[in-house]
């Protein structure tokens, strides 16, 4: 098989689509996104159209739209769009993000329409004061709408992104935010720290970090409260109700292969990993300006422990082996055993994870396994 000039053995099950456009721009936001206008969607969806084309297979186990605002299309573009991924078979789950301010109850009924499962809403949080310093555009009746609407269509796997570390977050609006998202009926939830980006508003108006043990204190708090409240913390950043894991995720935490289509996005082809162009002129010109990059074993032995120790239940020592004809425990024994004395990592059940410690040093135990 072959893709942008990848040769690979076996086809991916899981892809992620990327819809550069926004309604408007956030102030913490330097994604890969443009303000959407009709003419470039016409330009990006030929261009979006001809890499979907490239994708040799119709099975998918997972397919997620992201953004940018995927939401921010017309009814018409979202239904020529989706379209275009009407022809992949076998998707459990189909998820599309959305910004609570671009929606209607009609755009609902079109991504139920065409097969969408879940929704991966940009609430960030119910603070009107700090949506507002954010230059979010929606206010917190929005969500509520959008809410009934996924109800009412029938789409009842519900992601929400909640924001924490924000300038003039006290801890008081963290625990609100909490004990909302707790009320209402959504199967998922993302956290989010801000990183303050250079490129993005807040880098450029001298935006300054909020202090490190507040945001230690906001992430522990959102542990313990998410925990006791029907939440089972399965990522570093991510809970689930009833199960509901993001399935499309779990696929890059277990390393597994995956498509990347869009402005800026990144995939992984046996061992190869790519990314694309970020650049607007590039990609709509289809000069596809791709960094690729060949992994090596000991590069793909690294990144699957990078990517499998930010889930909770950690690594299966056996299919690690089997993956990579290795013994992990003798081959990273210096890194295990300096992890485990700093108690930041255990073995339990044939699984290799962090302890509640290192997640929150998840770097620093990254950093023992890079050097052994
Ligand atoms: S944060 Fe999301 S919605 Fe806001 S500008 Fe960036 S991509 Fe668009």
């Amino acid at each position: 098989m072959e893709f942008k000039g990848i040769v690979y053995h076996e086809f991916p099950k899981a892809m992620y689509v990327h819809v550069p456009f926004c309604a408007s721009i956030c102030a913490y936001c330097d994604f890969a996104r443009v303000k959407y206008t009709s003419v470039l969607f016409d330009k990006w969806l030929a261009v979006i159209r001809k890499e979907l084309d490239s994708v040799s297979t119709n099975e998918m186990r997972t397919i997620y739209i992201g953004g940018g605002t995927p939401s921010s299309l017309s009814i018409e573009q979202l239904d020529v769009f989706l379209g275009l991924l009407d022809r992949f078979s076998g998707v459990e789950e189909y998820t599309i993000e959305v910004n609570p301010e671009t929606l209607s109850l009609e755009k609902c009924m079109m991504l139920k329409k065409h097969g969408i499962n879940r929704i991966s809403m940009g609430v960030q949080s119910f603070q009107s004061h700090l949506l507002k310093m954010m230059d979010r555009k929606h206010c917190v009746e929005d969500i509520m709408q959008c809410l009934a609407w996924f109800k009412e269509v029938g789409i009842t796997n519900c992601s929400i992104d909640l924001m924490y570390a924000l300038p003039k977050q006290s801890m008081e609006d963290w625990e609100n935010d909490l004990a909302i998202a707790c009320s209402l009926d959504v199967s998922h939830i993302s956290l989010y720290s801000l990183t303050i980006e250079p490129n993005s508003k807040f880098g450029r108006w001298g935006v300054e970090p909020i202090d490190g043990d507040l945001e230690f204190e906001m992430y522990e708090y959102a542990i313990d409260y998410l925990s006791s409240h029907g939440f089972d913390h399965y990522e570093v950043s991510n809970f689930a109700r009833n199960g509901l894991c993001s399935k499309h995720n779990i696929a890059y935490w277990k390393y597994d292969d995956f498509y990347g289509i869009g402005l800026g996005s990144s995939g992984k082809l046996g061992k190869y990993r790519y990314t694309q162009t970020m650049n607007f002129v590039e990609y709509f010109n289809e000069t596809l300006d791709m960094e690729i990059v060949e992994l090596d074993d000991s590069d793909e032995r690294f990144e699957a422990i990078m990517m499998g120790l930010r889930m909770l239940e950690g690594i299966c020592i056996e299919e690690y082996n089997c993956r990579y004809k290795v013994d992990l425990l003798a081959l990273y024994e210096g890194a295990i055993n300096e992890n485990i004395r700093r108690g930041w990592l255990e073995i339990v059940d044939g699984y290799m994870c962090v302890t509640r410690d290192g997640l929150y040093l998840l770097h620093e135990v990254l950093l023992e396994f890079m050097n052994d």
